[in-house]
């Protein structure tokens, strides 16, 4: 196929995930915009141009370098990991100044102020909530600790980095920006051809991703707390709850016309919709990198036993930046941090869930994909049908369930409450928990040994 196509098989193939480093590289050809009936940024392409640039950065296109490639040319002194990507230190801990406001251990927004504190970079690019019921988070610059501090906390709802992107290009400085793993895959790439962005962007800092969310979501969790989307103003998806395990956080929306009226959902409550791929984009079906495996620094939450009980959260983190390196260090001596090594081994385990769907169930759709005979972006893992009937089984149920979310959400959407959407989904939640449930008792009599999975998770080639 002409390279200047990939793009376009992206977009109509419906692998957008609406990065917008494509509208960066092509602004005359491309724009990238919230598409309402699915509630995800898009690519709008005008017809008739070539698009060699924009093939070239589009994170999902097969002309964009991979992770592995961009990783080795980045990183060539850190320790190789085909899992992990490569890294320089993995520790798990938190930053006593800010594990409280954020959504773990609070090491991003510790990191993003203190490049600010001490000179590193003149400005930081990262993701703010907003009372607009059309656009709940956004990506914004901010130049002081207090608004980094305001930006603190992950959100799962859809963001686009064009107008952020504009902004560096347009005003001379040093940049650090958060994001997902494929939005760091587009912007290296992007700064590949990109020589003024290259210069300005001086850290790139990762958040481990599990999945992508629709705007949907957001407001399906509204109406979950009793509330009317289009009278709700700020949102959080990760209030801490002190009274329960790290992981028993809570979804909070204020109401915009009584704004002392904040109604709340516990995670023990919608936790499942994770596994389940509520409102997931297409995109993350077919997406290999969990690490963000081309950003400079990355953090997650610290899923393992031992870091669970403490309810204010730690951060499990991967470095690769020599200079980083000496802030931590130095950070952990004089208490701003309280740091401590890990294996290799923690870090995969503490994703075991995200690794098992993108490097195991992954290779299964892909199969699908060729046998349907439908175009597929290139992964770094092979098409395989080696895979129990079950496990076979739970991967159609969750894409079954997937698509249906997004079906059933547009027939509530003109109606209040959420029974018109759960009514839709009983079959398929019900298929979906039937076969978790086999799955499970099955895994009660022989559990998989941890290094049987890491085997699995390993990069084996191309798909084709
Ligand atoms: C869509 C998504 C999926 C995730 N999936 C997983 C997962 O499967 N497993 C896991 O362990 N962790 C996952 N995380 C990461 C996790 O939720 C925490 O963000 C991470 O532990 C860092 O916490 P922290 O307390 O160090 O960060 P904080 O101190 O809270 O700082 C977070 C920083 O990231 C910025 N930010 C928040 N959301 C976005 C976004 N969407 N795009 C770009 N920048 C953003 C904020 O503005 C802030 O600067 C996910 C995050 C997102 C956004
Ligand atoms: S570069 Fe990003 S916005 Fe453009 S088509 Fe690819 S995924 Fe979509
Ligand atoms: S799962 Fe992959 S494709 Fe989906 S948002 Fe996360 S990094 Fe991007």
């Amino acid at each position: 196929m002409n390279k200047s196509e990939q793009i376009r098989q992206v977009v109509n193939g419906g692998y957008c995930i609406g990065c917008g480093a494509c509208a960066v590289a092509q602004p005359e050809s491309i724009q990238v915009k919230m598409d309402s009936g699915i509630g995800l940024y898009q690519a709008q392409i005008s017809d008739g141009v070539e698009l060699d640039k924009a093939s070239k950065v589009c994170p999902f296109s097969d002309d964009c370098s991979d992770e592995t490639l961009l990783g080795r040319d980045l990183f060539p002194d850190a320790t190789p990991s085909d899992i992990l990507g490569n890294y320089s230190s993995l520790n798990a801990g938190y930053a006593v100044e800010t594990q409280s406001c954020g959504s773990s251990g609070g090491m991003l927004a510790w990191l993003l102020k203190k490049l600010l504190d001490e000179n590193k970079v003149d400005a930081v690019i990262c993701v703010e909530p907003t009372d607009n019921p059309d656009e709940r988070f956004r990506y914004t610059v901010v130049s002081s600790s207090s608004d980094v501090l305001r930006c603190a906390k992950s959100a799962y709802y859809p963001v686009t980095m064009t107008h952020v992107l504009e902004h560096v290009r347009q005003n001379e400085g040093r940049y650090a920006i958060t994001g997902i793993p494929c939005f760091h895959k587009a912007l290296r790439a992007l700064r590949r051809i990109d020589p003024v962005l290259n210069e300005r962007i001086h850290f790139q800092i990762g958040l481990v991703c599990g999945q992508m969310k629709s705007s949907f979501y957001a407001d399906y969790l509204i109406r979950l707390a009793g509330l009317d989307p289009a009278h709700t103003g700020r949102v959080c998806f990760r209030e801490k709850n002190l009274e329960g395990k790290a992981n028993h956080y809570f979804f909070t929306a204020q109401d915009l016309d009584d704004k002392e009226n904040v109604q709340r959902v516990s995670n023990q409550f919608i936790g499942s919709n994770w596994a389940m791929g509520y409102f997931k984009p297409l995109a993350c079906d077919f997406c290999d990198d969990v690490f963000a495996e081309t950003a400079d620094f990355v953090a997650m939450d610290a899923w393992l036993p031992k870091y669970l009980d403490d309810s204010r959260g730690y951060s499990l983190v991967i470095n690769r930046h020599p200079e980083l390196q000496g802030i931590l260090d130095k950070s952990s001596r004089n208490g701003e941090l309280v740091l401590e090594k890990i294996p290799e081994m923690d870090l995969i385990a503490s994703q075991k869930g995200g690794l098992n769907h993108r490097r195991i169930g992954l290779r299964y759709r892909l199969f699908l994909k060729a046998r349907n005979k439908e175009w597929v972006p290139t992964k770094r893992v092979s098409s395989s049908d080696d895979h129990t009937f079950l496990f076979k089984g739970i991967q159609h149920a969750r894409q079954w369930m997937r698509r249906k979310t997004f079906e059933a959400y547009l027939s509530q959407r003109g109606h209040s409450g959420v029974e018109i959407f759960n009514r839709k989904l009983k079959v398929p939640l019900l298929v979906f928990r039937v076969l978790n449930r086999i799955s499970a008792s099955d895994r009660l009599g022989e559990q998989p040994k941890m290094e049987e999975l890491i085997a699995k998770y390993h990069l084996n080639g191309r798909n084709r």
